[in-house]
C-alpha cells in the first residue's frame, strides 16, 4: 500500500484547531498568507511521499552500517536528502538573514510531521540539525552563528545533541564529560557521549556536535554545565573546512526500531582534546540546551503522530482487502474492516492521532506566539502556555504513536508480525519516541512538578477553561450528530480540573503525592485536551459543511468522546489516591522481588 503524507488533514487541524489562518490574517506573520503555507505544506507531502517514504523499507532491511569510525548510510538516503537540502527543507524557520525561508515553527513541525511518517530513521537527521540551529541561533555568538548557522540552513553540514553518557541518561547531574580553557579563548573537550544520533554518518560534509561539558571549576551538579559547539572538521581562516577535530564514532548501536538512523558512541579528546568553542554563557549549558530540547521534545511528539498515521493508513488499507467471516448482507466472506472489533480498532487510531495531532499544533502555535505577538504580555502567556503544553504533547503523542502502532499489527492478525508487512516496523520504531528527549515519565514530573504551577497556577487553569468553552460550544449547537461529545468532554474537563487543584494543593503538601500521580495526570490532560481538539475540528467541519456534507469530523470528535474520554474520571481517582494508595501495594514487589 502506498503512503499518502496526510496534507489535508494536517491543514484542517492548524486552521481550524491551532487556528493559524486567523493568526495569519490577523497578521502575527507579517504579510504571510495562508496559501504560501499551504503551498509550502503541499509540496513537503509530496517530496515526502514521491522521495522519502520509498526509503522507509530500505532504511529498515539495510539499516546504517559502521566500520572503522565511518558509518555508511542505506542505500538511497545521500542523494534523496541532497534533493532534499537543496530544495531548502532545512531552513523552513530560519532566519532569511541566514538562507532560511523565515516561516512560522509551526509550519516546520508540520514538516517534522511529514518527514517522519514517510521515514522516521531519515527524519531524525533534520531533528537534530534544527535542534542545534535553535540553541545556536539564541545562544550562540554573533561569530558563532556567522561561521555555522549559514551551512546548518542550506543543510550542507548536519547537527547532534550531545547530553547523554553511561552513568547521566534522565540525571544530567551526573555528566563527566569535562571540557579546559585554551588561551586561544577557545576549550578542549574529553569525554564519552552514547546514544548520539546521527553522531557520524555520510550525508553531509561537516557534522557540528552541541556538547554538554564542566568546567573544571564548575560547581556541581546540572548548574556546572557548559555547552560547546564541536565541528567534527574545523574550519579554516576562509571557512572551508579543515583539519579533522579530536572526536569519533566508537560504533553504533544495534537497535529495536530506527535502523537507517544511527545512534552513536561519540569520543571526545583521544588526542589532546576536541576543539570546542562554547555557545552562551559558561555553567549556563543546561539553559541554552533547553532551547533545543523544548522544540524537539515537541518534534518527537510529533514523530508518535506521524507514524500512528502510517500505521493507521496501512491498517484500514488491509482492513478493506482482508476477507474473514461472514457478515449479513455479505455473499462470501466479509472484509474485516466490517466486524466492529476492527472498526473501532480504526476509530480509536485514527481519532488518537488527530487529537495528539491537535495537541502539538496548539503547542507550535504557542511557540510561534511567543515570538511574534503583538505585546510583550501576550508573549509571556504563549510562552507559559507552550511550556505547559510541551510535556503532554510529547509524552501523550508518543505514547499514543505506540499504542496505534501496536492496534496497526493487531489488525493485520498473523501478518502483522511478520516483518515483510511493514507493520512491525511501525511499531518498532514508534517505541522510542516514549523514551528519548526525556523519557514520558521525566515528562510528567515536569509537567505536575513545574507546569502546572506556572503564574500560581493561572496557565492551567486558562487552558481547562478552554476545554469547558469547546464543550459548552458543542452542547449551544445543540447538534445531533455530536451525541454525548459536550457532556462527556465537560466530564472530562471536571476530572482534570479536580486532579489539578488537588496537585496544586500536594505539591505545597507533599510532592512524593503529587508525582505518584503524574503519568495518569498527564495522560488525563491529553484525553480532555485531545478530546477537546477533536470536538473544535468537529465544530469547524459542521459550520464549514452547513448540514450537507458528511460530518467525518463531528463522528471522530463523537466517537473519541464517548468511548475514550470516559476513562477521565477513572483517571482522575488514581491521581487523587495519591502516594499512600502507591506505599500501600509495596508489598506486592516485595513478595515478588
Ligand atoms: C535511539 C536513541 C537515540 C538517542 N538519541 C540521543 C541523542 O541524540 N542525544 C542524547 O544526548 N541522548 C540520546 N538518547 C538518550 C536518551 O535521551 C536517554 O536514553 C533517555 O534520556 C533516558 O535515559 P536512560 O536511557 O539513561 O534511562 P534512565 O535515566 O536510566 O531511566 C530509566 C527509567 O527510569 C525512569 N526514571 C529515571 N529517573 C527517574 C526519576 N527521577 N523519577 C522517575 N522516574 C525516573 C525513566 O522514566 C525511565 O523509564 C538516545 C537514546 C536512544 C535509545
Amino acid at each position: 500500500m502506498t503512503y499518502q503524507s496526510p496534507v489535508a488533514d494536517i491543514l484542517f487541524s492548524l486552521n481550524h484547531v491551532a487556528g493559524l489562518d486567523a493568526e495569519v490574517r490577523a497578521g502575527l506573520f507579517g504579510d504571510l498568507d495562508s496559501e504560501t503555507i499551504a503551498s509550502v505544506i503541499g509540496e513537503a507531502g509530496r517530496f515526502a511521499t514521491d522521495a522519502i517514504a520509498p526509503l522507509n523499507r530500505i532504511g529498515d532491511t539495510e539499516g546504517a552500517h559502521y566500520e572503522n569510525g565511518r558509518v555508511t548510510m542505506p542505500k538511497g538516503f545521500r542523494e534523496v536528502y541532497k534533493q532534499w537540502a537543496a530544495a531548502g527543507w532545512a531552513g523552513v524557520t530560519a532566519s532569511p538573514e541566514f538562507g532560511g525561508m523565515g516561516l512560522p515553527h509551526v509550519v516546520n513541525f508540520a514538516c517534522g510531521e511529514i518527514w517522519n511518517g514517510a521515514s522516521m530513521g531519515f527524519a531524525l537527521c533534520p531533528l537534530l540539525t534544527e535542534g542545534a540551529l535553535g540553541a545556536l541561533n539564541a545562544h550562540g555568538s554573533q561569530a558563532l552563528r556567522e561561521t555555522y548557522m549559514r551551512k546548518l540552513i542550506s543543510g550542507e553540514w548536519t547537527g547532534t545533541m550531545n547530553l547523554t553518557e553511561p552513568q547521566a541518561g534522565s540525571d544530567l547531574n551526573a555528566v563527566k564529560s569535562r571540557a579546559e580553557r585554551a588561551p586561544d579563548g577557545s576549550y578542549r573537550i574529553f569525554g564519552q557521549k552514547i546514544f548520539i544520533t546521527y553522531g557520524e554518518h555520510d550525508l553531509a560534509d561537516n557534522i557540528i556536535h552541541l556538547v554538554l561539558a564542566r568546567l573544571p571549576d564548575a560547581p556541581a551538579g546540572t548548574r556546572g554545565l557548559s555547552l560547546f559547539l564541536v565541528p567534527k572538521f574545523l574550519l579554516k581562516a576562509d571557512g572551508s573546512l579543515g583539519a579533522r577535530n579530536d572526536v569519533r564514532c566508537a560504533g553504533i548501536e544495534h537497535k529495536l526500531g530506527i535502523h537507517a538512523s544511527p545512534t552513536c558512541v561519540m569520543v571526545y579528546g583521544d588526542s589532546g582534546g576536541a576543539t570546542g568553542y562554547l555557545v552562551g554563557e559558561e555553567n549556563k549549558g543546561l539553559a541554552a540546551m533547553f532551547v533545543m530540547m523544548n522544540s524537539a521534545r515537541l518534534a518527537v511528539g510529533l514523530q508518535g503522530v506521524a507514524i500512528g498515521e502510517r500505521a493507521y493508513q496501512h491498517a484500514l488499507a488491509y482492513a478493506r482487502e482482508r476477507r474473514q467471516g461472514r457478515e449479513p448482507g455479505h455473499p462470501g466472506m466479509a472484509p474485516i474492516l466490517d466486524h466492529p472489533d476492527v472498526h473501532r480498532m480504526l476509530l480509536t487510531m485514527k481519532s488518537l492521532v488527530q487529537a495528539a495531532r491537535g495537541i502539538c499544533h496548539l503547542t507550535g502555535i504557542a511557540i510561534d506566539r511567543s515570538f511574534h505577538a503583538p505585546t510583550k504580555e501576550a508573549r509571556a502567556t504563549a510562552a507559559d502556555r507552550a511550556a505547559l503544553l510541551t510535556p503532554i504533547a510529547k509524552a501523550y503523542s508518543s505514547e499514543i504513536g505506540d499504542l496505534v502502532a501496536s492496534k496497526g499489527v493487531q489488525i493485520f492478525g498473523g501478518m502483522g508480525y511478520i516483518e515483510e508487512t511493514g507493520a512491525a516496523q511501525f511499531m518498532r520504531d514508534a517505541r522510542i519516541a516514549a523514551i528519548y528527549e526525556g523519557a514520558n515519565g521525566i515528562q510528567a514530573i515536569d509537567l505536575v512538578q513545574r507546569k502546572i504551577a506556572l503564574e500560581g497556577g493561572e496557565t492551567v487553569r486558562r487552558e481547562i477553561a478552554g476545554i469547558r468553552e469547546i464543550a459548552a460550544d458543542v452542547a449551544a449547537r445543540g447538534i445531533e450528530a455530536f451525541g454525548a461529545t459536550a457532556r462527556r468532554l465537560g466530564e472530562a474537563a471536571n476530572a482534570l480540573d479536580t486532579s489539578t487543584k488537588y496537585l496544586l494543593e500536594a505539591l505545597a503538601r507533599d510532592p512524593a503525592d503529587a508525582l505518584a500521580g503524574a503519568t495518569p495526570y498527564l495522560r488525563l490532560f491529553g484525553l480532555a485536551l485531545g478530546g477537546a481538539c477533536l470536538a473544535k475540528a468537529g465544530l469547524a467541519e459542521q459550520g464549514q459543511a452547513n448540514g450537507a456534507a458528511p460530518l467525518g469530523r463531528v463522528a471522530l470528535a463523537r466517537f473519541f468522546a464517548e468511548k475514550l474520554a470516559t476513562a477521565a474520571p477513572g483517571l482522575a481517582e488514581t491521581v487523587l489516591s495519591g502516594d499512600a494508595a502507591l506505599k500501600s501495594y509495596e508489598s506486592a514487589l516485595q513478595e515478588f522481588a
